[in-house]
């Protein structure tokens, strides 16, 4: 059991940047997120693709930014609780109480909920899930970690072609195998992974995964039945990922389809819980990394009166430019 000023559920840049905020602010910040990696959907879903509209930055890969994120928020110290998941909200007079699915307890004065699409769980590959930690990965997050392995990469869509770009020129080998003819992922990405000369394999599935305890090779199967064996030591499951807003759903706050309704000073319905990013909706929203670091700034602010009401709600400027 611990207590805060203010608990942020969710590591995603939003919740990162209200982490930085309220430091900043001068309050003890505690950052829940069941991934193990702050980032969000970022870390999860594309670390090494260029972002190109956040504000300052003509391009940024989106690990740099949460490296950024990370960092500027670790100017104050606040505490990560990583792969847990926030099940249950009690809302009191004075403080809120969050409890995870590992038992842990964190009241805190005030909550921002910065959910974005629920916590992620990538979907699992039908044959080998049991190879997880031993040469099966959902996520690439560190790209040296493959180097000079055989890598299958296992999918059609974004992902699947970002990490074989990614891993190109660090993987001794890589091939992408899809079950289907055509490709859902970009058509220039697509075109860049050919170009590469990284070996495309359609119309096939794995039918099994062998090596003990790791993974040595997988064997695959087309359409007509045809086998073929690959060499891998890491086998990357491309196959997407299922959002579950889950428990959020049960705490009694005014919903959307499957976003927070928030007014223009990011609370809730219920009293001390605000939400910021892509899990909050009002009249005009726009989910955007841009645009949830705005609501979190405003979210954190406007929770500033409730924690210590001698404070306004305007922080002055960072820079001291207007003291
Ligand atoms: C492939 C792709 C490319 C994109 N490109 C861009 C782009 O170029 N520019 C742009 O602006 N946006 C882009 N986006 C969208 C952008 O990533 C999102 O708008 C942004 O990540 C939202 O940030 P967030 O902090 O609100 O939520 P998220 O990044 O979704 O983070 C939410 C976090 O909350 C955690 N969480 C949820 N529920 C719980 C719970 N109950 N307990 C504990 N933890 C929980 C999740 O695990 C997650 O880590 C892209 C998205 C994708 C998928």
């Amino acid at each position: 059991m611990s207590t805060c000023d203010v608990l942020v559920i969710g590591a995603g840049p939003a919740g990162l940047y209200a982490a930085y905020y309220a430091g900043f602010r001068g309050f003890s910040v505690t950052v829940l997120d069941v991934l193990e990696e702050p980032g969000g959907q970022i870390s999860a879903m594309y670390p090494e693709k260029d972002i190109f509209d956040v504000a300052g930055f003509p391009a940024i890969k989106g690990r740099d930014l949460v490296d950024g994120l990370v960092a500027q928020a670790a100017q104050f110290n606040p505490t990560y609780v990583l792969g847990q998941m926030a099940t249950t909200l009690v809302s009191n007079t004075d403080d809120v109480t969050v409890i995870t699915d590992l038992g842990t307890q964190i009241t805190a004065k005030v909550v921002i909920i910065t959910g974005g699409i629920g916590s992620f769980t990538p979907r699992p590959l039908p044959t080998g899930s049991e190879y997880a930690g031993r040469g099966l990965v959902y996520f690439v997050p560190r790209l040296e970690e493959h180097r000079d392995k055989d890598v299958v990469i296992i999918g059609g869509g974004d992902s699947a072609f970002d990490w074989a770009v990614s891993l190109h020129g660090i993987a001794r080998s890589i091939a992408l195998v899809h079950r289907r003819e055509n490709f859902r992922a970009h058509a220039g990405t697509v075109d860049r992974v050919k170009a590469l000369g990284i070996e495309l394999i359609t119309n096939s599935e794995v039918t099994a995964v062998s090596g003990d305890p790791h993974i040595t090779g997988i064997t695959i199967a087309n359409k007509d039945g045809v086998s073929r064996e690959l060499p891998c030591q890491t086998l990357v499951a491309a196959l997407g990922f299922i959002a579950n807003i889950g428990p959020i759903t049960e705490w009694g706050l005014e919903l959307d389809k499957r976003h927070i309704v928030v007014d223009t000073a990011m609370r809730t319905n219920i009293p001390r819980v605000f939400a910021a990013g892509d899990i909050a909706t009002f009249t005009g929203k726009v989910a955007l990394i841009s645009v949830g670091f705005g609501e979190a700034a405003l979210a954190v602010n406007n929770a500033v009166p409730f924690i210590d009401p001698s404070q306004g709600v305007f922080p002055g400027h960072s820079s001291g430019g207007a003291e």
